[in-house]
C-alpha cells in the first residue's frame, strides 16, 4: 500500500509540475482531480503513511504567519543603475576589481514581487521566509506551501514519469549525480500576474478592504496573510533565481546554478541570457524595455550579474550590496497633462471622493482621463488646483496617480477646488468625522449611493447578476423603476423593454438573471447588502456561525462582539444594518429569496430537507451553468440534502450538465447516468430558468 501511495504522489507531483511550472499540462483537470481524490482516500484509509510533503497537504494547519527567522546569510539588496552611464560605471568597477580579466554577464528580468527564501532538507520543503529586513525574515512556510509552483518535494534521481536522470553537475566534472543536496536554500520572487490583480482586488473590495495599488503589494499582502486558506485562494506564482546554498555542491557559474534549480523542479524565469560583453546586456535591456507592457507580470528592470561564481567571490560585497550585480531599472511610466475639472464621486457607503478629470493622455498603453485625488485632506496637502499641469505616473501601479503638481507652470488662472459641504447628487449636508478623513453623504435615500449599492448587489462576488452594469442601473434608478435592490425583482419584461437601447432579448435575459439570483446562498446575499466592513470573509464566518440571515439579523451586539474574528467594528455595523433595514428584509422574504426560507434546514446539518428532489442523491456538476458558479450550484444541492462529488462513478445519480460539459458528460453517457440539463436543474431548484 505504501508503494501505491508513493507512486500516486509521484504521479501527481509530475503533473503538478507539468501544469504549474512548465505550463504544459498532459492530462485534463478532471483526470488530475481524480488522482488527487484517489490519493486523499488512500491517505484517509492509511493515516500511518501520511506525509507533510504529500500533494494533498498544501493547505494544512498551524500558524500561517510565524516568528522572525534569521537568514543563513543576509538577503542583500541590489545596487541600482538608472541609466546607461551608471551601468557602464558598474561594469568599470567590476573590470577594475577583476584586474581587467574578461567578464561574462548573465541578465535576468527583475520581477516586481516579494522576495522569499526556501529551505529544503533532504529534498523536502521545511521553511519559507520573507526577505524582511535582509537579516531577519518572517516565517511564512504555511502560506508558501499553498503556491503550486513551489515544490514541496524536489525531484531526485529520475524525474517522475519521465525516466530522465537528474543532472547535477559539479564544476569541471560534468558527470551526473543522481542526488539532491541534503540541505538546499534557494531564493526567488513571489508574484501575482498582472491580469489577475483585478480578481484579487474584487475579493478585497468585497471584504470592505482597499484594493491593492499594484501586483507587488498584492503579492506581499497575500503571502503575509494570517490565514493560509486566503493565500491559497490568491493566484500566486514564483520565479526562483538564486541558489543560495547547496550542501556538498559547488557551481562555477550562475547559469549552471539556474539549470540545476530547473532540474530540481523549481520554476525559473525563461528569459535569462548570457553575454560576453556589456553591449549584449544593453541590447537585452532595450529589447525588454520595448516589450515591458507585453510581459504578463510586473518587471521593473533587469538584473545584471557576473556569471562566474569565482569572480563573484573575488569581487565580494559591501555591507549592503554585492559588488558583482546591479539592477538596471526601467524608467517609471510618466506623462504630463492638465487637470480640466475636479469632480466628486459618491460611493456606496456615502464617502465623497474627489476625482481629477484630465485632458486625455496616453500612459503605458492606456488612455487616461481621470485620476483619484483620494480625499479632501490629500487634495489640500498636495495643493492640487483646477487647471494645474501635473505629472501622471504609473510605476508598476495599475491605477495611475498624480506624482507631482508642476507649480512652476501655473499661470495664475488655476482655481482652488472647494470641497463641497453638500452631497453633489442629493444636496444633503455632508458629515465630517473626527476619526476618519472620509467625508460622507449620510442621506440613506441618496440616489448616487443607491446606484452604487445596486451595482454592488449585482457584482460577481455578491449576487452575480450579469447584464446589470452601471449604465443599466442609471436608467433603472433615474426612471424610478428601481428604488432599492428589492425592486429589481418586481421588474417586468415589457417595462424593461421600453428602456432606451434595450431589446427584447436583453430584457428577457436580464429578468432571467435577476430571477436566478434569488437562489443565491445566504453569504452572497449578506455580501450584497454591502454592510460596512462585511466582505466575503466576514460574511462566510457570520453565516457559518448563525446558519441563516434570519438568525444573524436577530443577533445582539454583545453576541456578535464576542465572536472570534468578528470584533466590535463589524458587530456594530451589522447590528445597525439590520436595525435600519427591516423593510428591505421583509421585501426580500416576500419575493421568495431562498436564503430566508431555509432557516430550519440550515440550523443544523442533521436537519437538511429530506423531502426535496435532491435529498439523498449524489450529483456531479460539469460545464458552465449560466448565471451560477459550479461552487454555488453545489452549495444549493447540499442545502437541499444532496451530495456533490467531482467525478462520475457508478454511484452518481445525476450529472448536471451546463455548456461545454467535456469528459464527465462522456463518462455519464457511458455509464448510463441520468443527465440533467441546466434548465431542468434550475427547475428542480425552484428557480425560473426562462
Ligand atoms: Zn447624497
Amino acid at each position: 500500500m505504501k508503494t501505491k501511495i508513493d507512486k500516486l504522489r509521484e504521479l501527481i507531483r509530475y503533473h503538478e509540475r507539468k501544469y504549474y511550472i512548465d505550463a504544459q499540462p498532459e492530462i485534463s483537470d478532471a483526470s488530475f482531480d481524480a488522482f488527487m481524490r484517489e490519493l486523499e482516500e488512500l491517505e484517509k484509509a492509511h493515516p500511518e503513511f501520511m506525509s507533510p510533503d504529500s500533494p494533498t497537504q498544501r493547505v494544512g494547519g498551524g500558524a500561517a504567519l510565524g516568528s522572525r527567522m534569521p537568514h543563513r546569510n543576509p538577503m542583500l539588496s541590489l545596487d541600482n543603475s538608472y541609466d546607461e552611464a551608471e551601468l557602464r560605471e558598474f561594469a568599470e568597477r567590476v573590470g577594475r576589481g577583476l584586474g581587467g580579466a574578461p567578464v561574462e554577464y548573465v541578465t535576468e528580468l527583475k520581477i516586481d514581487g516579494l522576495g522569499v527564501s526556501l529551505l529544503y532538507e533532504n529534498g523536502i520543503l521545511v521553511r519559507g521566509t520573507t526577505r524582511g529586513d535582509g537579516e531577519f525574515g518572517e516565517d511564512v512556510t504555511a502560506n508558501l506551501r499553498t503556491i503550486h509552483a513551489i515544490p514541496l518535494r524536489l525531484v531526485g534521481g529520475a524525474a517522475a514519469g519521465e525516466g530522465q536522470a537528474l543532472a547535477l553537475r559539479e564544476p569541471g566534472k560534468g558527470g551526473d549525480i543522481n542526488d539532491i543536496p541534503p540541505v538546499l536554500e534557494v531564493r526567488g520572487e513571489v508574484f501575482i500576474p498582472k491580469h489577475r490583480l483585478d480578481v484579487v482586488n474584487a475579493q478585497r473590495e468585497a471584504a470592505g478592504e482597499l484594493p491593492f495599488a499594484n501586483p507587488r503589494n498584492a503579492a506581499a499582502g497575500s503571502v503575509r496573510m494570517l490565514d493560509a486558506s486566503i493565500t491559497a485562494s490568491r493566484p500566486l506564482d514564483i520565479f526562483v533565481y538564486t541558489l543560495n546554498y547547496a550542501e556538498g555542491f559547488e557551481f562555477a557559474k550562475q547559469t549552471e546554478a539556474l539549470e540545476t534549480m530547473k532540474t530540481l523542479g523549481f520554476k525559473c524565469n525563461p528569459h535569462t541570457e548570457r553575454h560576453d560583453s556589456l553591449e549584449g546586456v544593453i541590447a537585452y535591456y532595450q529589447r525588454w524595455l520595448a516589450k515591458r507592457e507585453e510581459i504578463p507580470y510586473d518587471v521593473d528592470g533587469i538584473v545584471v550579474k557576473v556569471n562566474s561564481i569565482a569572480q563573484q567571490e573575488q569581487l565580494g560585497a559591501t555591507s549592503k550590496q554585492p559588488r558583482w550585480a546591479t539592477s538596471y531599472k526601467f524608467p517609471a511610466h510618466q506623462a504630463i497633462t492638465r487637470i480640466e475639472k475636479i469632480g466628486v464621486q459618491v460611493g456606496r457607503t456615502g464617502v465623497l471622493t474627489p476625482v481629477a478629470l484630465l485632458k486625455p493622455v496616453k500612459l503605458a498603453g492606456a488612455t487616461i482621463t481621470n485620476a483619484t485625488l483620494h480625499n479632501e485632506q490629500e487634495l489640500s496637502t498636495k495643493d492640487v488646483r483646477i487647471g494645474d499641469t501635473v505629472v501622471l505616473e504609473r510605476a508598476g501601479d495599475v491605477i495611475p496617480k498624480i506624482a507631482a503638481v508642476l507649480k512652476e507652470r501655473r499661470t495664475g488662472d488655476e482655481v482652488v477646488f472647494n470641497f463641497p459641504d453638500q452631497c453633489p447628487t442629493c444636496g444633503t449636508p455632508v458629515k465630517r468625522s473626527e476619526t476618519e478623513v472620509a467625508v460622507r453623504c449620510v442621506n440613506a435615500a441618496c440616489v448616487a449611493q443607491l446606484k452604487r449599492r445596486i451595482a454592488h448587489w449585482a457584482s460577481r462576488d455578491a449576487l452575480a447578476i450579469e447584464g446589470l452594469g452601471p449604465a443599466r442601473i442609471t436608467q433603472l434608478v433615474d426612471t424610478q423603476m428601481v428604488c432599492d435592490v428589492a425592486d429589481l425583482y418586481t421588474l417586468k419584461e415589457d417595462e424593461v423593454c421600453r428602456l432606451e437601447r434595450m431589446g427584447q432579448a436583453s430584457a428577457k435575459s436580464l429578468i432571467r438573471q435577476i430571477e436566478r439570483s434569488k437562489a443565491a446562498p445566504p453569504e452572497k446575499v449578506l455580501i450584497g447588502f454591502g454592510i460596512l466592513h462585511v466582505g466575503g470573509h466576514a460574511a462566510e464566518q457570520l453565516i457559518s456561525h448563525f446558519s441563516s440571515i434570519n438568525a444573524l439579523s436577530r443577533a445582539s451586539l454583545e453576541e456578535l462582539e464576542t465572536l472570534y474574528k468578528i470584533g466590535p467594528r463589524i458587530a456594530g455595523t451589522v447590528v445597525a444594518f439590520f436595525a435600519q433595514n427591516q423593510p428591505l428584509l421583509q421585501k426580500l422574504k416576500a419575493i421568495g429569496f431562498h436564503c430566508f426560507e431555509e432557516t430550519a434546514a440550515r440550523r443544523s446539518d442533521l436537519l437538511v430537507a429530506t423531502d426535496s428532489f435532491f435529498s439523498g442523491k449524489t450529483f456531479v456538476v460539469t460545464g458552465s451553468l449560466q448565471g451560477i458558479t459550479r461552487a454555488d450550484a453545489s452549495a444549493q444541492i447540499k442545502a437541499r440534502g444532496g451530495k456533490v462529488t467531482s467525478s462520475v462513478t457508478g454511484k452518481t445519480d445525476y450529472l448536471i450538465a451546463g455548456e461545454s460539459p467535456g469528459s464527465k458528460y462522456d463518462k455519464a453517457r457511458e455509464l448510463g447516468t441520468q443527465i440533467l440539463a441546466a434548465d431542468e436543474f434550475f427547475e428542480k431548484l425552484g428557480v425560473a430558468a426562462e
